[in-house]
């Protein structure tokens, strides 16, 4: 395994540095909770040092042609690639989740966001716009300024990606601080860029608890703030910003609907419920947690899913053959078992695991509770971990009136063979991102994102590229101007 102790703590102009009066900050690794690496928190000197940085790189950044930025993003994307395992392997120790997950889907991403995002900076331009007497408009695409990443800790090495690609792509300089739970990762990934080529100052990392990403929102210096957390975080965060009138995205939490068609493949909806549900112990923004399943298949479904459950290989992240990790921390654990204590007590039936499992580590049982009514606390909370709530319902009227009865709307999917009702209901879902016949597949070409309580703006696609840059509009007049006296 790679050795997890990074340089240092924080990633400044071009190098890592240390803040010594900095709190202590204990990596843990959560198959063992042994502690793998001591990092220092961020005090408001490095905070300052980082915008500092990020705001003295930014002339010279956007002034270069989309075309050689975008050639620094690809070239890191290669790199990213070419060291995957490597990658793959810290992300398991920040993390906890399966290198069998890790090694196809966190560094490919991020390698696929900075090869994307490479790929059409070139293309970022204005337009031309033809006015009256022979008059002429034309558009400017310029960047935001400083923006600050804020992540959270499920897919650390993908959110920062996500993030910088775009912004980077525009012309923008960034300061990321990382959960504090998984700090690791975006370290590696600002040594790579500058490996790629990146100037010093355009990229950087500082570590820290809620009060370092406070400091970040609320300073002057910066221009736009990208959160991927939870809603109350998200609410905090984008009242912070609105003080300055900064530009936000919000990519917060969700408690999404997959509803199931007496019609459907009933195999192929089983297996997208356990990518939804159960991949990286279940600690997914966007996953399918109301599981809604018409009367006729309804049993079936309950008997099959917790089948397969069976097939879970719990055990060592480390080992390629495990295919279900620990959760994140001995806290997280501890919410998610809260909210299984609920679900029993307000009646739901628990048809599969439902404890924690002994021993070192913070492991519980993949969960399925059926029977769940709508006003029950697992069917209206983000429980973020490994436990599906399967619902019964009779008639499409109904799902959809249910599946949008909540004040989330991150994610949703339609599984049915009737090719005209899957997209009769997708429309009327009140979701961001919608799957016909799958689940959970978020590839950088199609945007990603939510609305209602689930987020503001777009990650990904040329949709990410309206939330990391501004139009300046240029009015040019041809004739003389005429004035009343
Ligand atoms: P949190 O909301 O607890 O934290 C998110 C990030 O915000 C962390 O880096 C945290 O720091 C930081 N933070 C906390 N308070 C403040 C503040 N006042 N000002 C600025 N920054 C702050 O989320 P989790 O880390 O627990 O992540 C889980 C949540 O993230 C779930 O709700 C999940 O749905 C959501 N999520 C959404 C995704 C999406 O794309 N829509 C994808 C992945 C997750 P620290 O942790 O260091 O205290």
């Amino acid at each position: 395994m790679t050795d997890p102790t990074p340089t240092a703590s924080h990633f400044v102009n071009g190098t890592y540095f240390d803040d010594a009066n900095g709190d202590e900050l204990p990596v843990v690794f959560p198959a063992t909770g042994e502690t793998i690496a001591t990092l220092n928190t961020a005090t408001q000197a490095t905070v300052d040092a980082a915008l500092d940085a990020a705001q003295a790189a930014l002339p010279a950044w956007r002034a270069m042609t989309g075309t050689e930025r975008g050639r620094i993003l690809r070239r890191a994307a290669d790199l990213l690639r070419a060291r995957n395992r490597e990658l793959s392997e810290l992300e398991t120790l920040d993390t906890g989740k399966p290198l069998q997950e890790t090694l196809v889907a966190d560094a490919a991403s991020g390698a696929d966001a900075l090869e994307y995002f490479g790929g059409i900076a070139a293309g970022l331009t204005g337009e031309h716009i033809q006015l009256a007497d022979g008059d002429w408009a034309y558009t400017m695409r310029e960047p935001l300024g400083v923006c600050v990443g804020i992540g959270a800790w499920n897919y650390p090495t993908q959110i920062a990606c996500w993030k910088a690609a775009p912004a980077l792509a525009c012309g923008n300089t960034m300061v990321f601080k990382p959960s504090e739970t998984t700090p690791l990762c975006t370290l590696k990934l600002a040594e790579i860029l500058m490996e790629a080529g990146l100037p010093p100052g355009v990229f950087n990392v500082v570590q820290g608890r809620g009060d370092v990403g406070a400091a970040l929102v609320s300073d002057t210096r910066v221009a736009k703030v990208s959160l991927t957390g939870s809603v109350p975080t998200g609410r905090k965060v984008y009242a912070a910003a609105a003080e300055q009138m900064k530009h936000v995205t919000m990519e917060l939490g969700g408690k999404s609907p997959m509803i199931v068609f007496d019609d459907a493949d009933i195999d192929d909806a089983v297996s997208a419920a356990i990518n939804g549900n159960f991949y990286s112990s279940g600690q997914i923004c966007s996953n399918g947690t109301r599981l809604l399943v018409q009367s006729g298949i309804y049993e079936s479904f309950v008997e099959r899913l917790t089948r397969r459950l069976t097939g879970a290989v719990i055990g060592d992240p480390r080992d390629e053959a495990t295919n279900f990790g620990p959760m994140v921390s001995a806290m997280q654990r501890e919410i998610v078992l809260g909210y299984i204590a609920k679900g029993k007590a307000e009646g739901a039936r628990l048809v599969a695991g439902g404890d924690a499992i002994e021993g070192p580590g913070f492991y519980m049982q993949p969960t399925v509770f059926a029977d769940v009514t709508d006003e029950m606390t697992i069917a209206r909370e983000e429980i973020f971990g490994p436990v599906a709530s399967v619902f019964r319902f009779e008639a499409e009227d109904e799902a959809l009136s249910r599946a949008n009865n909540t004040g989330f709307g991150l994610a949703g999917a339609v599984f049915t063979r009737d090719l005209a009702r899957a997209h009769r209901v997708v429309a009327g879902l009140e979701a961001g991102t919608c799957w016909i016949n799958t689940y959970n597949l978020t590839p950088v070409e199609m945007p990603f994102g939510g609305v209602k309580d689930s987020g503001v703006g777009r990650e990904n696609a040329k949709a990410a590229i309206e939330h990391y840059s501004q139009l300046k509009s240029v009015y040019v007049a041809m004739g003389s101007v005429e004035a009343p006296f």
